[in-house]
């Protein structure tokens, strides 16, 4: 079940690659028949709205890609894109008018949002039952309480990717780098429902490497290319690598990548650049048992779930079980 190389060029060197497709595609595969199960049984096709403010390029294609998986799933769905110059009211009436229609199940806001408006506003807006990110403080609550309802889609595909290469969770000593709402706290707690030991660790942590060379769950979010390294890695852990950092100086793709760089670099002058992940992959792939890829990791989960939490919503609205 471990890929031994994907599409962006990287091998596996000690380090078994957790290739994100299979999971995505299995997924994917489950809502679908449940879209179709639910049409057929129920007359009912859940809807995900998707809300897009101003012209930010990638959130243009983070929107594309889920309005994208809504088609392959059979999940309607419909864009919403208005101008960077809504002000929060106009948001607002929005979200208001997506809150009280039946045909909505899901509400997604592409964040992040112009600097004009306040996000949390926006996201407590979004009524709890359409809160297919699980953003909402009621949500975020739930989880908390170790009762999830919506569960933010990142954290939970990770769990996803775990459990499909039978990675124990239960005992094991777990590290979670970045805070985020969206991904480390988050990922923190369904770590700890799964019974891990945890460390969070963020940008005030003292001798970040001394703390994540304990774990052996390694899970990444900061948002720095590469930053976690050899000196960061124990022996043989399972690192994920959730970041997604853009790179274009061929030095520094060639100082990240070593031999692998030349897909890299193909990318780059195809498109001007390429992702990259928080984590060294030539430190985890000499060092770690398995880790993710960037991309083809955690990222593809991302958007399953998402499928995943609209069509959970459109059952849960109509008190429909479809086991
Ligand atoms: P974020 O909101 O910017 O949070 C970053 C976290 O990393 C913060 O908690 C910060 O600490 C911590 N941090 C920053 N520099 C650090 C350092 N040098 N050492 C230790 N901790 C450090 O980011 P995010 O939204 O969680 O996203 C993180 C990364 O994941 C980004 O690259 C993002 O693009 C990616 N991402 C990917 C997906 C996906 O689907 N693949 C989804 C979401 C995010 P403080 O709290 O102390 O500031």
């Amino acid at each position: 079940m471990i890929a031994e190389n994907i599409e962006n060029g990287e091998r596996a060197g000690n380090a078994a690659l957790l290739d994100g497709a299979p999971v995505a595609n299995e997924i994917k595969r489950q809502v679908q028949a449940k879209v179709v199960q639910l049409l057929l049984d129920h007359d009912v096709r859940p809807c995900l709205a998707a809300v897009r403010v101003g012209d930010d390029p990638a959130s243009a294609v983070y929107v594309r890609n889920k309005i994208r998986a809504c088609e392959e799933v059979g999940i309607r769905s419909e864009l919403h894109a208005v101008p960077e110059s809504t002000n929060a009211i106009e948001l607002l009436d929005l979200i208001a008018s997506l809150n009280v229609r039946a045909d909505v199940d899901g509400i997604l806001v592409q964040l992040p949002l112009p600097q004009a408006i306040e996000e949390a506003a926006i996201i407590e807006a979004i009524d709890p039952a359409k809160d297919v990110d699980g953003f909402h403080p009621v949500n975020v609550g739930y989880l908390g309480l170790g009762r999830p309802v919506f569960v933010p889609c990142t954290p939970a595909g990770i769990i996803e990717l775990l459990d499909y290469y039978q990675i124990e969770i239960r005992g094991a000593n777990a590290c979670v780098v970045g805070r985020s709402q969206i991904v480390g706290r988050p990922m923190a707690q369904l770590l700890l429902q799964r019974d891990a030991t945890i460390t969070i660790c963020h940008s005030r942590t003292r001798d970040l490497a001394a703390v994540t060379r304990e774990a052996d769950l390694l899970i990444v979010a900061i948002g720095r290319a590469g930053l976690i390294g050899r000196d960061h890695i124990k022996p043989g852990a399972t690192v994920v690598d959730v970041g997604m950092n853009k790179m274009a100086d061929p030095a520094e793709i060639r100082g990240m990548f070593g031999a692998d760089a030349k897909k890299r670099l193909e990318t780059v002058a195809k498109r001007g650049y390429t992702l990259v992940g928080d984590v060294s992959p030539v430190a985890a792939n000499e060092l770690a048992g398995r880790r993710s890829p960037v991309p083809g990791g955690v990222g593809l989960l991302t958007v399953a779930m998402l499928m995943r939490n609209t069509l959970k919503a459109a059952q849960l609205r109509r008190n429909l079980c479809l086991e």
